[in-house]
């Protein structure tokens, strides 16, 4: 038997290994099921290319426990090992620039592993000795013999092993005595090697005997080696896909679609994305995309190699070009997983392309279930917005599809504006904005219904990347103006009739902190409601804006400011203003008359003052100027007062806003109880 000292250069290489690598224990066993797994494929080459000639049918990996001795043992029959390898290989771990590394490393055990190549030392994170027994394929080679207990002194000799290939026995030491329990084994396996190209044997199959679960004689085989996105797309049915996805995710929903990545050109890449049906937001999160390298569990997570909108999606990933040990920091600077992130993008745009291409109806039956993925990755890529605008689909009212292009040539004829404006409407809500709807439509306009979370950012940024289009929601203003064909045609109130109007009606607006009225007045047509409320889209984006920032900023604060328009047309409206004449006629030509006068002087004494120097004005001049303003504003007030005097007192009046109100959903409580008696009152 001989000793030697491992060459590390760094003083003692297992105080480090114990140190820092604390959090991930786990990996140990993955680092060393896949050397053994490495080990039976390096056999299988060499046996394929004819510089070996024993069995290769039979290559596995077996693991197992022993309690007793307080071991844990992953053996191989693969290429094993001569003495001068285990030199080579496990005795010699080059360091360089170690003790930088591992202080800028310390919490990241992945690149620690990954850059020290450690993947064998790993083993010392939970053993206290690790021993190898191995026997090289090598013609005449003898069994070898390595035992290392933690320091940097290890032993190595001669052995007796009659079949090629490798143990490696771990002495668990006593603080991870977790890892004797099989149960935390085969958790481990399960996770990182269920896929691994090898047979991985561990435990016994078990069988139900008299009510209890016993072993059987059969190995129990962890893994499958050949996964779904290791064959050939042409060889696989839909079914396939399903029961690969079910493997992975036992408690999820059927998938909606999948797509079956195979790249090797400019990097390697297979997988399987499926876009999955999103019930709640605890599924999102629990299930996730798996990353493999060779068919070895790496992480979930992606983020960085998938680009963000697509971390919502299932499946798996395997890349070699993604070594076993990726640390965060390795992702973000690598530029082929940038490659492959920007790749996986198009595909994921290609595909839902053929889909939709190949069979439309379905692609539209599933779109409600899709969008939110296709949305946010217009929002968030660039170039998938690009590739998703001939995919993306408008709903309208009537629950009909179409694309961007489609629906441009649908609206074209009636929804250009005159300032050449495309004019898209929408309705968030089509029942609660169902009276602005029907009018759009009864006007020959389409309407969109545009209802979730990402709609308005989407709606933003397409009117950035298209200045001549716009969107519009129905209930932004009266649908005469939602489009605006031309200045001409309607007859406006001049701006004293509407002074004179809109206290009658301010009177009848009901009264809170958070809304604000403004009284307008359009020529609607008999036929149009006599009375409708709007809210200006551009007042309304602001508000869901700084909603949506969670801030209460100068938007958030401020009343909504809804308008209300009279449709002075409207018979019922005449009936109103009539009313208005009859009651208050002579003594608002009375009050018009006195206002008039005192403007009158107001005017003459104005001009009097004109080129004069403010000394130079007598006082006498400058009092009754004075009074004269006073008294206009009190004749006004009072004016004013009369006109809400009768407002207040005008059912009609009250009857029309509150109708206006109950089509928008803002009638409510005591106010809709007083609008029903007073209903059926005027019905009488
Ligand atoms: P890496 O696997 O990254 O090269 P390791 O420390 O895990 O680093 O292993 C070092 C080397 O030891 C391997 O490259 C391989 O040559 C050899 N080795 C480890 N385990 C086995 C095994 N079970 N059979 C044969 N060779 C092995």
């Amino acid at each position: 038997m001989q000793t030697g000292k491992i060459g590390v250069t760094s003083e003692n290489l297992f105080p480090i290994i114990k140190k820092f690598l604390y959090s991930d224990h786990d990996i140990f066993l993955r680092e060393i099921v896949s050397n053994a797994v490495d080990a039976t494929q390096k056999l299988r080459t060499l046996a394929s290319k004819g510089e070996y000639n024993g069995d290769v049918t039979n290559l596995k990996v077996k693991v197992k426990l022993d309690k007793d001795a307080k071991t844990l043992t992953v053996s191989d029959n693969g290429i094993g090992m001569t003495a001068e390898e285990i030199e080579k290989y496990i005795n010699q771990i080059a360091f360089s620039g170690a003790n930088e590394f591992l202080e800028k490393y310390k919490n990241d055990a992945n690149a620690i592993i990954g850059h020290f190549g450690l993947g064998f030392y790993s083993s010392f994170m939970v053993s206290k000795q690790v021993e190898i027994f191995t026997k090289s394929y090598q013609e005449g080679a003898k069994a070898v013999t390595w035992s290392c207990d933690g320091t940097p002194e290890y032993s190595i000799g001669e052995t007796e092993k009659n079949d090629v290939g490798t143990d490696i026995v771990m002495h668990i030491n006593n603080d991870s005595e977790e890892f004797l329990d099989e149960s935390k084994i085969g958790e481990i396996l399960e996770k990182y090697c269920k896929f691994l190209p090898v047979p991985v044997l561990f435990g016994k199959k078990t069988e139900w005997k008299d009510g209890k679960q016993v072993d059987t004689e059969e190995d129990n085989q962890i893994n499958d080696t050949e996964p779904t996105w290791t064959k050939t797309p042409a060889d696989l049915k839909d079914e396939d896909y399903k029961n690969f996805y079910r493997r992975l995710y036992p408690m999820a929903d059927e998938p909606l679609f999948n797509i079956h990545l195979n790249v090797d050109y400019p990097f390697n890449l297979t997988g399987i994305l499926y876009f999955p049906k999103i019930k709640n937001n605890f599924e999102v999160q629990k299930n996730k995309i798996q990353l493999y390298s060779n068919q070895v569990f790496v992480t979930d997570s992606v983020e960085g190699i998938v680009p963000e909108f697509l971390t919502l999606l299932h499946g798996v990933l395997d890349s070699p070009d993604i070594p076993l040990n990726v640390s965060r920091s390795y992702l973000q600077s690598d530029s082929n997983v940038k490659k492959i992130s920007s790749h996986i993008s198009k595909k994921v745009a290609d595909r839902l392309s053929d889909i939709f291409k190949d069979n439309r109806e379905d692609f539209e039956k599933k779109w409600n279930d899709l969008k939110i993925f296709i949305e946010y990755g217009m929002l968030t890529d660039e170039k998938f917005y690009e590739r998703a605008m001939k995919i993306f689909l408008f709903k309208n009212t009537e629950g009909k599809c179409f694309t961007f292009e489609e629906y441009e040539k649908l609206i074209k004829d009636t929804q250009t504006d005159k300032d050449k404006k495309l004019v898209y409407l929408y309705t968030t809500n089509k029942e609660e904005q169902y009276t602005f709807v029907e009018d759009a439509r009864n006007k020959g306009y389409d309407v969109l219904v545009l209802d979730d979370v990402l709609a308005p950012h989407l709606i933003s940024q397409f009117e950035q990347k298209n200045t001549d289009k716009h969107f519009v929601r129905v209930d932004s203003d009266v649908v005469e103006n939602l489009i605006k064909k031309d200045d001409s045609g309607q007859k406006e109130l001049s701006w004293e009739e509407k002074q004179e109007l809109s206290p009658v009606f301010q009177a009848v607006c009901p009264e809170s902190n958070s809304h604000s009225f403004i009284i307008d007045f359009k020529e609607l047509g008999e036929q149009a409601s006599p009375m409708v409320i709007t809210r200006s889209e551009w007042m309304r984006r602001m508000k869901d804006m700084s909603q949506m920032q969670g801030g209460m900023n100068f938007y958030g604060d401020m009343p909504e400011s809804l308008n209300l328009v009279v449709n002075t047309t409207h018979p019922l409206v005449k009936k109103v203003l009539e009313a208005k004449d009859k009651k208050l006629g002579s003594t608002l030509e009375k009050a018009t008359s006195e206002i008039e006068g005192k403007k009158a002087e107001i005017s003459e004494l104005e001009k009097a003052k004109e080129g004069k120097k403010e000394e130079e004005v007598p006082q006498a001049d400058k009092e009754k100027l004075d009074d004269l303003n006073n008294e206009l504003v009190k004749l006004e007030e009072s004016k004013r007062e009369k006109l809400t005097d009768f407002g207040k007192k005008n059912k009609l009046a009250k009857q029309m806003v509150d109708l206006a109100l109950l089509a928008n959903g803002m009638l409510k409580g005591a106010d809709l109880d007083k609008f029903v008696k007073r209903s059926v009152e005027l019905i009488k």
